[in-house]
Parts: structure tokens; C-alpha cells; sequence
């Protein structure tokens, strides 16, 4: 965002807390309790609701003007204790908001001093400081995954070969395909957070307030024995990284990845893997990567049209744009809300030889975006559905990828990570840009022959006319 505007209008992300909320979701019999105001549970539990489309449980310590003014203590132990009683949790994650930190509420102590009151022993207990205004979701993600790894990881004497894959925020379906490929490198593995139950529950008889999956605890204590560490996460800064942490901790390789979306993106990760592992390439997956090279040579010919507008995380935008870049559909715009000193580095690597000017925002607002995507003529959106407003206002489709969904169903059944899913993302892509195509062609036509030719007739007649006259 500009120095100009620091009004944010249409923001272009969300708070760290709700990327907290996002990664405590993937932890095995996991509660949260969000030290703040109601409403804050609220939001966070109606965008996830709507995104997962599954019934969504956050606790909050209420702090009301009383705990504002006098502090918030006695609400979050009352919390506490309440959600003990009704979910028995083994792990509850204690997250703050603004509220909490605006008026300097030291959870860790107000924890530690819970724990001793209760006697409380076999629950763990993680806090993290996640402020609204400190971050974004992006942020809040990163920073809560490692904390659980600072606060639960330990350090045995038996070194294992299992390797710790720290996921990007993926759907609970491109988690199941990560589990597939890491199954068929036959490498044993913790993936953290693990929400491929947690957030997309088969249906069952019995209710369970907590879902069943998630990754264990005793999985976690264990990273910090891990052969290597696998992370999507190249532009996370490595003080949230959990791959930097468990490298300087325990001096786990790390191997810091893009998400795998598109060829390149996914070929590193398989390399990796293979690179690891010491195996072979599975058949399975060199015949996915000649079937997306296959189509990538099909379809090459209709992208060449497509001036994009990438936004949302920033590390979805990357992986996004690389899927665009490599097959010819410019990424004119990549933005995100996200304050980052890094994405403009990234994404001017990323597009170096790209054939347009393009415009890389982060700090920004869907206002700006709108601006920009109707100045640069772009035809096609990629990104979350808060920019739905902009396919309605201006007519630009827009193919909802990332988080948050609210106003499609199917987001927890998203599938566009490998070489499969990125097949799938490339197909809907250039389908959309055919059918722009085959909706606008006439009026194209007649923009460009008809209309032209007349112009250029008249301008003729003009002439005869002149040329008569004299
Ligand atoms: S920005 Fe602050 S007040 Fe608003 S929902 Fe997030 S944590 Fe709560």
C-alpha cells in the first residue's frame, strides 16, 4: 500500500489469529481458546465454518469492559476451565487478540501459574502472541506451527529416519495427496498440521466435538529427532519458519520448497524426496509428470491470452503465478495484504523474463487491486473469494483458489498441489480463458474488422469528397 492511502479498504487479508486457529485445527484432540473479545471467535469460526463446511469450535475468554480496564486474568481461567470440563482436550492452544495484547496481558504466565493451581499434567497447554494488528493469517500460521514445535519438541537419543513435512495452508484434500506421495517414497513422516480429518470429517453417526485425525502429540515431541525437515514455505521469514527453528535447535536439514503447484515447483519436491529417500522416481509419478507436460503442450496455445490477477497468501501467490508463468498466461498482478519485504524480491525473480510489465503489491487492499486489474486489462482472477466483488462489479472471472471460500462449495476437496492436482488448476484455467473467448469473439471481431474498416471507408470518402471539391 502506498504512503498516500493508509486507509485499507477491501482488505486483501485476515488476522493472525484465525491463521492460529487454522494450525491448532490439524492437532490431534486440539481445542482453542482465544484470549480477546466474543466477536473475535466469531469471525474466525464463520470463515472457517463456510470454508470447510464443517461445524467449527473456538473457545474465547470474553474479556468484557471490566477485564478491559482491570485485565483479563480471571475470564481466561475461568476459560480454562470450562473448556477442559466440556471438550478434555490434550492439547489447548491459548492465542491472544488485539484486545488481549493491547492491554498487555502476559499469557504465559497466566498459563504456567493455571497449570500449577489445576495440577493440570497431561494437557499441553501452547500460547501464542497473535495480535490482529501484528500480522496477517499468513503470519499467524507460520508463527503458531512453530511455536507448538518450540513448546512440545524434544530432543531423544535416537535418531529416526522419519522426515517432518511443515505444510503451506493447503485444503484437507491436497494434505491427503501429499500423504499418498510421501507413501509411495515409502518415507515414514509427521506432517504438520495435519487437517486432513480434522477439517474434512466423514460423515458418522455419533457427533464427536472434537474430530478425530490431526497430528499427535507424541509425533511432535518427536521432530526434533528427524532425518530432514521439508517446508512449503520460501517466503516465510525464518523467524517463523519451524524448518529454520528445528535446523538451529536440533540440526535437522532443512529444505525450504514452494508449494507444489505447477511443474518446476513440483519437481523439486519430488527430487527432493527422491534425493532423500535414495529411491527411484515412482512410475506412478513420472507418468503424472508426462501427462501434465502433455497438456501443457495442448493448452499452450490458448493461455497466451491470459493477463492475470494473482492474490491472497503470499506463498500461494507464488505458486500460483509459476503455474501462469510457465504456461504463458501472464501474471500481469500479484498482490497480497500480507506487509512483506521479500514477496517483491520472489515475484521479480520469479517473472524476470516475462513478456509484460508486471505489478507486484504486498501491504495492500482489494480497492487498489480493483484499480490496477481494470487499468491493465486483465481477464482472468486467481485467488480467494473476498475478491468475488471485482468479477461482479467489472465482469473479470475469477477462479477461487486458497483461503478463504465462502461462496462455492468444495474448497476442502481442492485439489491443485502435484503433478495431478496442477494438471487440474491448468485445465481450469484454460477453460476459463476459452470460454472468455468463445463469449467475446464476435464483439472482438467487430471491434477490430467491421468497425475499423468502416472508419477507415469513411475516412476514405472524406478524401474522394475533398479531392472533388477542388
Ligand atoms: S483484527 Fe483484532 S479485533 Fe478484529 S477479529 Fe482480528 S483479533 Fe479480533
Amino acid at each position: 500500500m502506498s504512503n498516500f492511502k493508509r486507509l485499507n479498504v477491501n482488505p486483501c487479508k485476515m488476522c493472525m489469529p484465525i491463521g492460529a486457529a487454522v494450525a491448532f485445527k490439524g492437532i490431534e484432540e486440539s481445542m482453542l481458546l482465544m484470549h480477546g473479545s466474543q466477536g473475535c471467535s466469531t469471525y474466525m469460526r464463520r470463515h472457517m465454518s463456510t470454508h470447510y463446511e464443517e461445524p467449527i469450535d473456538i473457545a474465547s475468554s470474553s474479556i468484557d469492559e471490566q477485564g478491559t480496564v482491570y485485565g483479563g486474568e480471571e475470564n481466561l481461567r475461568q476459560g480454562l476451565k470450562n473448556l477442559i470440563k466440556l471438550y478434555s482436550p490434550k492439547v489447548i492452544g491459548v492465542v491472544t487478540t488485539c484486545l488481549a495484547e493491547t492491554i498487555g496481558e502476559d499469557i504465559n504466565r497466566i498459563v504456567a501459574d493455571f497449570k500449577k493451581a489445576n495440577n493440570v499434567k497431561d494437557i499441553s497447554i501452547i500460547t501464542v502472541p497473535t495480535p490482529g494488528y501484528g500480522g496477517s493469517q499468513f503470519e499467524g500460521y507460520y508463527l503458531t506451527l512453530r511455536k507448538i514445535v518450540e513448546q512440545l519438541g524434544e530432543k531423544s537419543r535416537n535418531k529416526s529416519s522419519r522426515i517432518n513435512l511443515v505444510a503451506a495452508n493447503l485444503s484437507p484434500a491436497e494434505i491427503r495427496e501429499i500423504k499418498r506421495i510421501l507413501d509411495l517414497f515409502e518415507l515414514e513422516y509427521t506432517i504438520l498440521p495435519d487437517i486432513s480429518r480434522t477439517l474434512a470429517a466423514p460423515f458418522t453417526e455419533n457427533y464427536s466435538k472434537i474430530p478425530a485425525g490431526g497430528t499427535a502429540v507424541s509425533e511432535i515431541k518427536n521432530m526434533g529427532d528427524a532425518a530432514f525437515t521439508i517446508e512449503f514455505g520460501t517466503l516465510v521469514d525464518s523467524s517463523l519458519s519451524t524448518a529454520v527453528y528445528l535446523e538451529d535447535k536440533f540440526g535437522i536439514p532443512a529444505y525450504r520448497l514452494p508449494i507444489p503447484i505447477g511443474l518446476k515447483n513440483t519437481d523439486q519436491l519430488i527430487n527432493t524426496l527422491a534425493e532423500i529417500s535414495g529411491k527411484k522416481i515412482p512410475l506412478g509419478l513420472t507418468e503424472a509428470r508426462g501427462r501434465l507436460i502433455d497438456t501443457m503442450i495442448d493448452s499452450h496455445k490458448y493461455n497466451g491470452a491470459g493477463r492475470a490477477a494473482v492474490f491472497g497468501d503470499p506463498e500461494m501467490i507464488y505458486a500460483v503465478s509459476s503455474i501462469c508463468q510457465e504456461n504463458g498466461i501472464s501474471p500481469v498482478i500479484m498482490a497480497t495484504g500480507t506487509d512483506l519485504d521479500i514477496f517483491q524480491r520472489k515475484l521479480k525473480e520469479l517473472t524476470a523474463d516475462s513478456r509484460d510489465q508486471n505489478l507486484i503489491f504486498s501491504d495492500t487492499d482489494f480497492e487498489e487491486i480493483r484499480n490496477y486489474v481494470n487499468e491493465y486489462d486483465i481477464n482472468i482472477l486467481l485467488g480467494n473469494s473476498d475478491g468475488a466483488f471485482i468479477e461482479e462489479k467489472d465482469g473479470i472471472p475469477l477462479i477461487r483458489i486458497g483461503f478463504p471460500i465462502h461462496d462455492r462449495v468444495g474448497a476442502s476437496r481442492q485439489q491443485n498441489i502435484g503433478y495431478q492436482g496442477s494438471n487440474n488448476l491448468l485445465d481450469q484455467i484454460t477453460n476459463q480463458l476459452l470460454a472468455l473467448k468463445h463469449d467475446n469473439y464476435r464483439e472482438d471481431l467487430y471491434q477490430k474488422f467491421y468497425h475499423s474498416n468502416k472508419r477507415t471507408k469513411s475516412e476514405k470518402e472524406i478524401e474522394e469528397l475533398k479531392v472533388g471539391e477542388e
